[in-house]
């Protein structure tokens, strides 16, 4: 069998870009405006549309979309944001962009998830110590959602903002709800780079249910720069006018990436069934060996960004990825906790800081998942599994 027999590199993921999708990046390379014409906020009203939330804001990246939903919630020095050990450095560094503390809550050890019960515990006694996160930033680890009812409960007692890292979760369903309607946080965010679910080459969102954030966020996109009247101090000088009433970045997304992105919207749903296809066909498969599958809860509907098993220990680990490294099969460690990163040490975090998300490294490979990910590829990446933990 040809199928079994590969020569070429099966990545962990890879975007799926159809005839469609180049064509409507032509149109816009043939048009008038190649950004701040019509795409970017009909891409922010078809996200906005699906998940239900109100006010879109598409930024060049998640990281500045998380940057910008931190700012617009007037994070700055002297507060903490708390977030996961278990993430991209993205979610944590957004803080420190605005002069935050960051600090982190150790995961469920199922879900792979923040845990409700570590944030609980770390909630009261911060509380006792007057050092309460002004933002919690649960991230959807590999498109499962956190339970965000839980955390949303945890605000109202303790009074703190809520910004859900969804890079991983669009098209994702919790409560049998769209990741993104915002209704437990204040902003969520979504990443549309190539690995992610859709893509817009580089690209980001923010998703707010908060007139006034979005307003403020897309303010803070462009330089902190302002041309509706109501918010000029004093009356504009003329037509022309513009004020800069506080310090943004440059933030925005072209009209390039956001022509990709409204029609890579058009196949969402049929991104997520092939990817939750081909987590069904591994979690059956992989059932008959010595390998954790990632657990799911029943309120939820994972957009399986990352299929992340556990294998045996630390060693197995290194040798179940080499191996599969070697037969072409290009597995990946979701995540490296950021705790333990070089730059986080001025901080004072290091090894045994958060015991559930190093526990979880130590044992992680992620196999290949993304929707145009061959049945044979599959069984490729399965049978190599098997031989090497044979
Ligand atoms: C990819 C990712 C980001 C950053 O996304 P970019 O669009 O590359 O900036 C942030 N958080 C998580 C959890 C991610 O996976």
């Amino acid at each position: 069998m040809s199928d079994l027999t590969h020569t070429h590199f099966i990545p962990y993921g890879r975007q799926d870009i159809s005839e469609a999708d180049v064509e409507a990046v032509v149109e816009v390379l043939r048009s008038d405006l190649i950004t701040q014409g019509l795409a970017v906020p009909q891409f922010e009203q078809a996200v906005v549309d699906y998940c239900g939330a109100h006010h879109g804001v598409a930024t060049s990246s998640a990281t500045a979309a998380l940057h910008v939903a931190c700012a617009a919630l007037d994070l700055g020095p002297g507060d903490w944001l708390w977030t996961s050990p278990n993430t991209f450095v993205a979610s944590a560094n957004a803080a420190r962009y605005c002069g935050a503390s960051v600090d982190f809550v150790d995961i469920d050890s199922r879900t792979y998830n923040m845990s409700v019960e570590a944030l609980a515990e770390k909630l009261a006694v911060a509380e006792h110590e007057g050092k309460l996160p002004k933002i919690v930033m649960p991230v959807h680890f590999g498109g499962q959602s956190c339970d965000m009812a839980a955390i949303h409960r945890l605000s109202e007692r303790y009074g703190f903002c809520i910004i859900e890292d969804a890079s991983h979760a669009i098209g994702g369903r919790y409560q049998d709800k769209p990741v993104g309607n915002c209704r437990y946080s204040h902003v969520a965010v979504f990443s549309f780079h190539p690995v992610k679910i859709i893509t817009t080459g580089e690209g980001g969102m923010a998703v707010t249910n908060d007139a006034e954030l979005a307003g403020r966020m897309s303010r803070l996109r462009s330089h902190g720069i302002t041309r509706d009247p109501a918010l000029m101090v004093g009356d504009p000088d003329g037509p022309w006018d513009y004020q800069q009433i506080e310090l943004g970045s440059h933030y925005r997304m072209t009209d390039i990436q956001a022509a990709l992105g409204l029609s890579q919207m058009q196949r969402l749903d049929e991104f997520v069934t092939n990817r939750r296809a081909i987590a069904a066909h591994y979690d059956e498969e992989l059932a008959f060996l010595p390998v954790t599958t990632p657990h799911q809860r029943s309120d939820q509907r994972s957009a399986y960004h990352l299929y992340p098993i556990q294998v045996g220990d630390a060693t197995t680990r290194r040798e179940v990825f080499q191996s599969l490294r070697d037969a072409g099969i290009g597995v990946n460690v979701h995540y490296i906790p950021v705790h333990t990163q070089p730059d986080y040490e001025q901080f004072g975090f290091g090894w045994g800081d958060y015991p559930e998300a190093e526990a979880f490294y130590r044992r992680a490979i992620s196999l290949p998942m993304f929707p145009r990910l061959s049945g044979g590829e599959q069984q490729h990446v399965i049978a190599e599994i098997g031989r090497v933990l044979e």
